[in-house]
């Protein structure tokens, strides 16, 4: 499994533009998911080209919660791709947003796909099952971490969290997952660091994770 940051507010690699806001590209069991569409389609696009990622490939959209910096190239990407689309039970009515998926309660998309359903009334994770446990990707972690993680757990052990964390800092949360890669609205990624240096994974627009999918 490759997950790739397309959308974030720190760059990793030079070439590509930063912005406020979240998007990473994940391949996966032959799948190829777009979670969420970061702020500004041109940069999202521009980003995705450069990355030699085609937009043509996206089999399907997950989209985390409803904000705009998740949401801003969503309109453009649909244009060109007839995908899946997964939104939050609670996601406004957009014209452009025709077919899209209201996940409403914890769901498995497909095999070894899920969804953590809306938490908080706003957003949903995505959960992806991995060689020994699962992977955790978060848009913003506006329901909190530790629920998103404790739903997770449910499918299998967490042992990479990846995304936007929001203002989290109960740290204990994280103790048994091995890998954290904290993204986009992450505010306390510096003691993430220091606490656990040997999970901290630092991310940014370009970063790629490599990850080993089930036998
Ligand atoms: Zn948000
Ligand atoms: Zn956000």
């Amino acid at each position: 499994m490759k997950v790739t940051v397309i959308y974030d507010n720190r760059k990793f690699a030079d070439d590509l533009i930063s912005d406020w806001g979240f998007s990473c590209f994940i391949e996966a069991y032959g799948k190829n998911y777009l979670f969420d569409t970061g702020s500004n389609a041109g940069i999202l696009l521009d980003n995705m080209k450069k990355l030699k990622l085609d937009k043509k490939k996206i089999d399907v959209i997950f989209i985390s919660h409803p904000h705009l910096d998740h949401t801003g190239g969503l309109k453009k990407v649909l244009e060109k791709c007839k995908c899946k689309v997964y939104i939050p039970y609670s996601f406004p009515r957009l014209s452009y947003v025709k077919n899209a998926v209201r996940i409403e309660k914890f769901t498995m998309l497909e095999e070894n796909f899920y969804s953590t359903g809306e938490l908080g009334d706003i957003e949903q994770s995505l959960i992806i099952k991995i060689k020994g446990g699962v992977a955790i990707i978060v848009g913003c972690g506006h329901p909190g971490i530790k629920r998103i993680i404790r739903v997770a757990s449910e499918v299998g052990r967490p042992l990479w969290l990846i995304g936007g964390l929001h203002g989290f800092n109960d740290f204990d949360a994280v103790k048994d997952i091995d890998y954290v890669c904290p993204l986009h609205s992450t505010f306390f990624a510096s003691e993430l660091k220091s606490i656990y240096p040997e999970k901290f994974i630092y991310g940014g627009v370009g970063k790629v994770l490599q990850i080993e999918e089930m036998d």
